[in-house]
């Protein structure tokens, strides 16, 4: 089995050198590296098969790209499925904006609950726990 793989990182600005170095070079921090390992890259090729995703990413041409052919899974309210083309398209990010009070975090919470066969995570940095 490889040695884990392992990198210094400046613990006063998070600086990325590849052995131990008593100065940082970006922030100037005097003994401020530690080491870390690195996750191995099989750890994101697990995530890749379980997500349908290739292993490895080519550029292509404008002409080899299919289009139509994504699959989308449909919210509970139409008119969202139309604003995002259809539906959501697993692995993309939409962000919903808009004024305070306006019921971005209903519309989101009714959509979650609705997708049964799915696991939600509702991340929320403005209300409490019991807002939501
Ligand atoms: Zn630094």
């Amino acid at each position: 089995m490889p040695k884990p793989k392992s990198s210094f990182f400046c613990q006063s600005c998070g600086y990325e050198a590849s052995k131990w170095l008593g100065k940082c070079p970006s922030c100037g921090a005097w003994n401020s590296f530690v080491e870390e390992v690195v996750a191995k890259a099989e750890a994101k090729n697990d995530w890749r098969q379980e997500t349908g995703r290739s292993k490895i990413s080519q550029p292509k041409t404008l002409e080899e790209i299919e289009s139509g052919h994504e699959v989308r899974m449909a919210t509970p309210d139409q008119e969202l499925d139309r604003v995002l083309g259809g539906g959501i398209v697993p692995g993309s990010l939409v962000l919903i904006g808009g004024e305070p009070g306006i019921g971005k975090s209903t519309l989101m919470l009714q959509v979650g609950l609705a997708l049964k066969n799915f696991k939600v995570l509702f991340v929320s940095g403005e209300e409490s726990e019991q807002q939501i």
